[in-house]
């Protein structure tokens, strides 16, 4: 029995334009993904930014709801489970995210942040001695010196504070930990130092690891197993033994052709892929990768090629991949710069959000600009409502209608919070939504003072600080 077993995954996020805020289109982050992984088996899952492979180890890590397919762990099916029905689960999956500034909370220390997977499973007593003693003991594992216990987030290093990511996520003991680009965002230095202490972990505890990297080499140097990601598709799945010889699909080809090679005198040759990623709002129809694909013919461009068997354990997504033509891959020679500049293209650190996380971003960013229009519509009403009532009080009934402004700017207001709070980004724009909707309250509660005869706002505010 698989301890985790994926079948036909899918996960978009609509993306909502104009006024109504209709659906007019979805990103297709995760698109059909089945694979497995075994207990204590080390999975990695490889592919360039945007790919989709965050959202997937998210959307396996319960995070993000799926849109469709099952997650099956230890035989369960645990994709539609409530948050409530997932609690025990969250003890055996846990997560270590790319971000090891934005992942903690920075006004907790490190022993409020350490005891809380404890405490919310029940896994230790309210003595606070066991409680610092048990804190001490993970620090010491994943190399922290025990004076760390009451520090905050901001007195580590960017390495240090991923290793206290990495002791919340082996606090519970979990059988699957899902990292996230755990060492994309430090030095190359500290990256080694990560590797170095995930590898002890891996080996020490019996724990299956899938390792989410845009880094082929560090992947194969971690993981047993490497699935290819492209545009949301597994486009192969083998070993990572195999990986060096048997590689078969044409994407897999041109990432490890990037790989740097740390020897001056052996000049490899590379296999750049032309054109850009497809945006995966509009994904192209046939083979998501013929649009760069040096062998794409037309069979490509209307059929997509399924998940194939072609050995045990290597399953390849591509028409040819049997024939001659997969493995005589032109790779053709290029200049220096003209390498550097392709490969770092393919293979750099993430720099750049995910591009569904871009059209959440999107998203937000215009709910909230409609707020923002609406309360600077509502700032006019409050304004403007005194002399227009004053100079044309036959023209008084117009403050009925242009109530909709206060109105509108309090409800964007709120659907931005929702979206921020649904989506887990985009927390920059609240402010902007706030104030919308505090003009957009301030408005109508000028409206109903004016309306119960205790005149406008200004008049309102002026009784009020002549009481106090
Ligand atoms: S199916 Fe065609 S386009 Fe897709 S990877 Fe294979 S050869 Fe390239």
């Amino acid at each position: 029995m698989a301890l985790l077993e994926i079948r036909n995954l899918v996960k978009k996020f609509p993306v909502r334009r104009g006024f109504f805020n209709r659906v007019v289109g979805h990103v297709h982050a995760v698109n059909d993904v089945s694979f497995t992984v075994e207990a204590g088996q080390k999975v990695g899952l490889v592919g360039e930014s945007g790919c989709g492979k965050s959202t997937l180890g998210k959307t396996l890590a319960r995070l993000w709801e799926p849109t469709s397919g099952s997650i099956r762990y230890k035989n369960v099916e645990i994709s539609k489970f409530s948050d409530a029905a997932m609690l025990p689960y969250r003890k055996e999956i846990q997560f270590i995210f790319q971000d090891p500034y934005g992942s903690l909370n920075p006004k907790m220390t490190v022993f409020s942040t350490l005891i809380e997977p404890y405490k919310v499973h029940n896994l230790v007593s309210n003595s606070r001695e066991e409680q610092r003693k048990l804190i001490a003991d993970l620090l010491e594992t994943v190399g922290l010196p025990a004076d760390s216990i009451d520090k905050y987030p901001h007195e580590f290093s960017g390495g240090q504070r991923q290793r206290i990511g990495i002791a919340r996520a082996i606090a519970t003991q979990p059988e699957l930990i899902i990292a996230d680009e755990p060492v994309s965002a430090l030095d190359v230095s500290v990256q080694a130092q990560i590797v170095n202490l995930l590898d002890k972990l891996r080996d020490d505890q019996e724990v299956a690891f899938l390792f989410i990297s845009h880094d082929l080499k560090v992947v194969h140097h971690f993981c047993e197993e490497i699935i290819v990601m492209y545009l949301g598709h597994i486009v192969e799945i083998l070993s990572s033994e195999a990986l060096y010889e048997d590689a078969s699909h044409p994407y897999t080809k041109a990432l490890l052709s990037a790989i740097p090679v740390d020897d001056p005198f052996n000049r490899v040759e590379r296999q750049l892929l032309e054109g850009d990623v497809p945006s995966p709002i509009e994904l192209p129809t046939g083979c998501p990768f013929h649009t760069r694909c040096p062998l794409a013919v037309q069979e490509c461009r209307e059929h997509k090629p399924s998940l194939r068997t072609i050995s045990s354990g290597h399953h390849v997504a591509c028409h040819f991949v049997e024939g001659e033509q997969a493995t005589k891959i032109d790779i053709g020679a290029y200049d220096d710069e003209k390498v550097h500049k392709k490969a770092h293209k393919e293979l750099s650190l993430a720099v750049e959000a995910d591009a569904e996380e871009k059209a959440l971003q999107v998203e937000i960013v215009e709910e909230s600009g409609r707020a923002m229009g609406w309360g600077i519509a509502a700032l006019f009403h409050v304004i403007l409502s005194p002399y227009l009532l004053q100079s044309f009080p036959a023209l008084g009934w117009l403050l009925y209608p242009m109530l909709l402004f206060p109105v509108m700017a309090i409800w964007k207001g709120l659907l931005t919070h929702d979206l921020v709070k649904a989506r887990n980004t985009g927390e920059d724009w609240l402010p902007q939504a706030n104030w919308s909707m505090g003009i957009g309250w301030a408005c109508l509660i000028s409206w109903t003072s004016e309306m119960m005869g205790l005149g406008h706002l200004w008049s309102l505010l002026g009784h009020l600080f002549g009481a106090l």
